[in-house]
């Protein structure tokens, strides 16, 4: 005859739930997650060992999570109808700590060493352990698929937990029920709307539908309906799927501009599901400049916090979903992961190769993109250094030559006119006004493409001396233009044939006239119809990146 039995945690557990409650997790939102990821991970185990024993499943083969709310008495369950457990795999389950390393991780976290050792946290789960910082009694009674027996297991989290036989009839089917007794400052998370908000973004996606129960008696209502978008094949995906998923995670309601799904396999599993939106996102300009990507394991939403793009791809919507990442960490962990760095990696290269792709096949589709994202994406021509020749083929400019298109570098290059070494830019607020400036005559008369930058970004790469194609970008406002290099055209305008000593005597003249005004007077091969134009000095800030400087009370 099996009776009730009361057990003392492990002492690790005691030492974790410590933990639990005092520091690891920051934000107590994510025991719901937990706990729906692990219905949704007994379902998936019963799916699998009902490939060989089918009669697990008996009438009741769809599975199913359940979330009910009961607000009067502070309580929440979270039900599902997967594999259940036994008495002792319950002891074993929610009772010890199966992985190894925990000792050592515990130590170190003790030691307050744990942010330094993103390692080990990984190594163990802490899942179920999370519902100890909102509830302060959690019963949990489960039957296990193909048994005629269930079991209760209750504890308050301080050291010891009971295990008892339960009546079939208070038991699931099959399955598991945990029910949670809120503690009084938790007590929001038995209201039916919080349920559900929290339920549909942080587990909108985990493969088993989820309903929610609002008040006791109520029918099941569906809130998410199980399907993983980014886990079926592409071939099997209709546009307007990918339209309804893009809407849904980006919170925008035009078409994407390029939707970019895929699975890398090899030494890390992870499937990309990302788009380009059609418009710019209202927060593209956000102080903190934040990825909107979500992260999650298994189809477990993780964070969208993780900083799976760089912040000048902070444009694109999207997920990926990792198959290797461990699933219990804290957000703050993650960021530090290995793992995620080299996924971070391989996303960032997939999306600059899907824009590359985009610039080469429909110049058109990537004119809209660039119109919108092209701000954002030549941040990184000066936080991205690996990767700056890559942005610069896929930056985009307005130039003398561009007309109301946009020039790619590449044309540039292909066009420049023999003798010229260098990119020449001139950089300001104002298109028309740059169009209009004295500065462009000898470039005009030359026939030399000039860019026209107008972003205040590009003042900022232009100064870190980048290359294309191995040649300089040089400002035509920033001493001697190099123009003597390249000959006029046969039928230009030759300038009057003055003697060297009448233009030293004329630069003396005005020297001495300006004074300290300037730094210096000399004669160049720049201008063809006006007589004078200020430029700044070869070595040093541009004439552009000077007044942003002076704006900015430098
Ligand atoms: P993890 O999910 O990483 O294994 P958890 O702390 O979340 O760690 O859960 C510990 C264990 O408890 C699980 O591995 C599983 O064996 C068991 N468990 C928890 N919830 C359920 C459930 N709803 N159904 C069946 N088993 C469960
Ligand atoms: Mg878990």
């Amino acid at each position: 005859e099996q009776k009730t039995e009361t057990r003392t945690f492990e002492a690790d557990v005691s030492r974790l739930l410590h933990m639990m409650v005092h520091s690891v997790y920051s934000d107590r939102d994510v025991f719901l997650r937990e706990l729906i990821s692990n219905a949704a991970d007994a379902c998936e185990k019963l799916r699998f060992e009902a490939v060989s024993r089918p009669e697990l499943l008996g009438d009741d083969a769809k599975p199913r999570i359940t979330i009910a709310a009961d607000a009067d008495n502070k309580e929440l369950v979270v039900e599902d109808n997967g594999i259940g457990m036994s008495r002792d795999e319950m002891a074993e389950a929610l009772g010890t700590i199966a992985r190894s390393g925990t000792r050592a991780f515990l130590e170190r976290v003790e030691a307050g060493k744990a942010t330094e050792d993103t390692q080990l946290i990984g190594q163990f789960g802490v899942g179920f352990y999370s519902v100890f910082m909102v509830a302060d009694r959690v019963d949990v009674i489960s039957r296990q698929a193909g048994s005629d027996e269930a079991f209760r297991w209750s504890s308050d989290g301080k050291g010891t937990y009971e295990i008892a036989p339960a009546p079939l009839e208070t038991a699931p089917g099959r399955g598991t029920r945990v029910v949670l007794h809120l503690m009084e400052d938790a007590s929001s998370y038995a209201t039916p709307y919080r349920l559900e908000g929290l339920a549909k973004s942080q587990s909108g996606h985990v493969p088993v539908p989820i309903a929610l129960v609002e008040k006791p008696g109520a029918e099941p209502r569906d809130i998410a309906d199980g399907t993983a978008l980014w886990v079926r094949q592409k071939s099997e995906i209709k546009p307007e799927e990918y339209t309804d998923f893009y809407r849904s995670i980006a919170g925008q309601y035009d078409e994407p501009a390029s939707t970019i799904h895929f699975r890398a396999e090899g030494r890390q599993e992870y499937s990309v599901l990302a788009f380009v939106p059609g418009s710019r996102p209202f927060d593209l300009f956000d102080q903190d400049r934040k990825g909107r990507m979500k992260l999650y394991v298994r189809r477990v939403f993780i964070t969208d916090d993780a900083d799976v793009l760089p912040r000048y791809l902070r444009f694109v919507r999207g997920l990926v979903d990792s198959a290797d990442l461990p699933l219990n960490v804290s957000r703050e962990m993650i960021q530090e992961s290995p793992l995620l760095a080299s996924i971070r990696k391989g996303v960032t290269n997939r999306v600059l190769g899907d824009l590359a792709k985009t610039a080469e096949n429909d110049a058109e589709a990537y004119a809209k993109i660039w119109e919108n994202f092209g701000v954002v994406l030549k941040e990184g021509l000066y936080e991205d250094y690996e990767r700056r020749e890559q942005l610069l083929k896929l930056a985009r400019f307005h130039s003398t030559a561009s007309g109301e298109g946009w020039r790619g570098l590449a044309d540039y290059v292909g066009a420049m006119k023999e003798g010229q070494k260098a990119i020449f830019f001139m950089a300001g607020d104002d298109r028309a006004r740059l169009e209009a400036s004295p500065q462009l005559e000898g470039f005009r008369a030359r026939g030399i493409e000039v860019l026209l930058l107008t972003d205040p970004v590009d003042s900022f790469w232009v100064t870190m001396a980048p290359e294309f194609d191995g040649k300089p970008f040089k400002s035509v406002t920033q001493g001697a233009a190099e123009l003597a290099d390249v000959a006029l055209p046969e039928n230009a305008a030759k300038p009057d044939a003055e003697t060297p000593s009448d233009i030293a005597t004329f630069l003396a003249f005005v020297k001495t006239t300006l004074g300290d005004e300037v730094s210096d007077v000399k004669a160049s091969d720049r201008l063809t119809e006006s007589a004078v134009c200020l430029v700044a000095p070869e070595h040093g800030p541009d004439r552009q990146f000077e007044r942003l400087l002076n704006a900015a009370g430098r």
